[in-house]
């Protein structure tokens, strides 16, 4: 049966990226040698590297005067990265979610950290709105799509101070206006690749600023390097997921780019959040104004909150995989990622609704 992968990270894949993948895992770049095990000095592999840094740069728009880094660690290194590298004093955070408040929680080894706002009262349900970033703070961070509770903040916001956002799981699903922010970082594994890469998109300008020795690795300028150009190859990269994200985001590029993958992930979105309104049996968790296009959470509604397991057994039958939600939030999530085809998530709300008839 055909399986719908509704996973929210590591998730589901281009099939187009999964198929070049196997096939360099034989024979990387006709060389007769697989991409595990080559070196990343071979010239076709720095070819790959080049490329993939170009994909990022014309996707997106990335102006000259910032750097594109692959690296290794996950978002969660960069949780202290981040504030390493660019903490003075202060730092002001926006705590919608879990992964918010870790990266804020390591903030505090570099300095003082200002909650400026919080949802927390609220399982993180909304984004929340009308506080003040302190004009003190040497930079404010960002969350702008919270995995977990499915509520995204949908503009590239105005802040008085540098804007530093993690984008691991919206990176990539619409167009950002990149010269807003100082810094933007992620992990790959929720919409461009596979485990084992980071990408850490940086204003050259900000880096070396902060007053602290940092270690080699650390530091965001070793993996920039100037001559010969580091190019995230100061140590050994992580080699196949870089190809696997080479591969995701030439099938983005082939589809017609950012505003092409916005388009379908507002449709793919609006088709499920429609479902969820119109159902009486589900209703969704997330504020209405801040619902994700990418992590799409609901409960059964109040008085049917005993069919939960038995609607978990009725999609699992069906073929929809990974729709459990979080067990902070409980219920049900469906990340519906670039990947994720407008067919899974017709089949998710043809189950829904054939679960409502047998409930009639
Ligand atoms: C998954 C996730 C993380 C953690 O990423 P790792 O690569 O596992 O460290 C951080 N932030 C957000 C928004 C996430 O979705």
């Amino acid at each position: 049966m055909k399986k719908h992968n509704f996973n929210a990270g590591p998730c589901v894949l281009p099939k187009e990226a999964i198929e070049s993948a196997i096939e360099a895992i034989r024979d990387f770049d006709n060389t007769g040698i697989g991409i595990l095990e080559i070196s990343h000095r071979t010239p076709g592999w720095e070819r790959v590297m080049a490329e993939t840094e170009q994909l990022w740069r014309d996707l997106l728009n990335i102006p000259d005067d910032y750097a594109v880094l692959f690296l290794g660690g996950g978002a969660s290194t960069q949780f202290f990265e981040v504030p390493a590298n660019l903490m003075k004093k202060k730092a002001a955070y926006l705590q919608t979610g879990v992964w918010a408040k870790k990266a804020a929680k390591e903030a505090k080894f570099y300095g003082e950290v200002e909650i400026v706002a919080s949802s927390e009262d609220k399982t993180y349900s909304y984004i929340p709105k009308g506080y003040t970033i302190p004009t003190d703070a040497d930079y404010f961070h960002i969350t702008t799509n919270n995995t977990i509770y499915g509520t995204e903040i949908h503009e590239d916001i105005d802040s008085p101070v540098m804007l530093v956002a993690d984008m691991s799981s919206d990176i990539m699903s619409r167009p950002v206006d990149v010269k807003k922010y100082g810094l933007i970082y992620g992990g790959a594994q929720k919409n461009v690749g596979p485990a084992g890469v980071t990408f850490v998109i940086v204003r050259k300008d900000i880096l070396g600023q902060a007053g602290r020795n940092l270690q080699t690795m650390v530091d965001y300028r070793t993996h920039i390097g100037d001559e010969p150009r580091n190019n995230s190859m100061f140590n050994t990269p992580p080699v196949f997921s870089i190809f696997v994200m080479h591969e995701t985001l030439k099938w983005v590029k082939e589809l017609g780019g950012l505003e092409e993958m916005y388009k379908r992930n507002k449709k793919k979105a609006e088709l499920l959040y429609n479902e969820i309104d119109r159902n009486p049996l589900f209703v969704g968790t997330a504020a209405k104004e801040d619902r994700s296009l990418m992590n799409v959470c609901f409960v059964m509604a109040p008085g049917h909150e005993a069919l939960e397991s038995e609607f978990m057994a009725f999609a699992k039958e069906k073929g929809m995989v990974g729709i459990k939600g979080h067990r902070s939030v409980g219920g049900f999530r469906a990340s519906i990622y670039n990947a994720c085809p407008i067919e899974s998530v017709e089949a998710l709300v043809a189950c829904m609704q054939e679960f409502e008839k047998m409930h009639k």
